[in-house]
């Protein structure tokens, strides 16, 4: 079986974890997909779960109510065993990439990291991934089991696929983690989330200071319920949080539509964006490179062209 370990914020399935049902279902591996969901009080995110998978396996304990590498790693590993899995398949996320090798090692399995496409050759399964500041992709392969990161925002979430799968619950053998959380704060915001958004409004070091970042970009996006990213010359200069930038060392997302507001476009930010579905781009310069990738462009000051936006989009 492909198994992957669901992702999920707040009592609902996050969608990395439908771009993970996509990856599985791309990588040609043979076997029902499989969806893990760790947590506590997680039924209707194993509701959500079964709509796209073949089968769904619930652990609800109070043990798995705060994420834990130790013990992600283990519930992942026993489950993977028991249920003869060839392939786990694990979010690229912070704590993802955290457990994900600890899995592999337990498993003695192969592990490719931050895959952004993933495919079959023969029996073995192959990953692209970027390298070299992301001006490189690299095709890798692995026989036999194989443990997979997927990059969050490469692949297109998944549509549900016939009948809802089953639910089963699972008993698990969990240690007692070394590695205590002992605080949590919270970042409160009433906007959606970058890697969640249908629609991602981004400024760049155009639109000139973080009073029009907070005018115009921010404006814009509530105006149309959008999230909110940035490039890395914005976040770089202290405008912005790192948490909002999108590029190679920032979020890969993969949104309905992205509006770039003065950013030019460099390798650098276009891997963590080329593959959204619409671009649309304001700049003043005709030459900029984000005209290139972008369906829909305005050439013109963001000063002038973004106020009427905001105001079109009231009415
Ligand atoms: P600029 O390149 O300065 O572009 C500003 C644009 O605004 C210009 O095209 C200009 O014509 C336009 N403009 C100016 N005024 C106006 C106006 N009034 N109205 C309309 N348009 C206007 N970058 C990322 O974004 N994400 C990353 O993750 C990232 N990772 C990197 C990793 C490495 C190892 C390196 C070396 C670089 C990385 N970068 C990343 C940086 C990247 O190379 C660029 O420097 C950065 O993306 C540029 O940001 P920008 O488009 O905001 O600024």
């Amino acid at each position: 079986m492909i198994l992957i370990v669901a992702e999920h914020t707040a009592g609902k399935l996050a969608k990395a974890t439908l771009e993970m049902v996509t990856a599985a279902r791309e990588s040609g591996r043979e076997g029902p997909i499989t969806l893990l969901v760790l947590g506590q009080n997680v039924a209707a995110v194993a509701t959500e779960a079964a709509a796209v998978a073949d089968q769904v396996l619930v652990a609800d304990l109070p043990q798995l109510a705060t994420y834990n590498a130790e013990v992600w790693a283990a519930a992942t590993t026993q489950i993977a065993q028991e249920g003869e899995a060839h392939t786990v398949i694990i979010g690229g996320s912070r704590s993802g990439r955290e457990y994900a090798p600890r899995v592999a090692v337990k498993l003695d399995a192969a592990y490719l990291e931050d895959a952004t496409r993933l495919s079959s050759n023969g029996a073995a399964l192959q990953a692209q991934r970027y390298t070299y500041l992301a001006r490189v992709t690299e095709t890798v392969e692995a026989d036999g089991l194989v443990v997979v990161t997927v990059k969050p925002g490469s692949f297109a979430p998944a549509a549900p696929a016939g009948a809802a799968g089953e639910q089963y619950d699972v008993d698990l053998t969990l240690p007692a983690p070394r590695v205590q959380v002992t605080g949590k704060s919270v970042e409160k915001s009433s906007r959606v989330a970058l890697t969640e958004a249908d629609v991602i409004v981004t400024g760049g070091r155009g639109v000139g200071s973080p009073e029009n970042f907070a005018k115009y970009v921010e404006g814009l996006a509530d105006s149309i319920g959008a999230g909110v990213g940035a490039t890395r010359a914005v976040v770089d200069a202290g405008w912005r949080p790192y948490a909002e930038q999108v590029g190679q060392t920032g979020k890969t997302v993969q949104p309905k539509a992205y509006i770039a507001l003065g950013v030019s476009g460099a390798v650098q930010h276009l891997s963590g964006m080329g593959k959204s579905k619409n671009i649309i781009a304001i700049n003043k310069d005709a030459e900029a490179p984000i005209f290139k990738v972008a369906d829909y462009g305005i050439v013109g000051d963001v000063n002038e062209i973004v106020p009427a936006l905001i105001e079109a989009s009231r009415k």
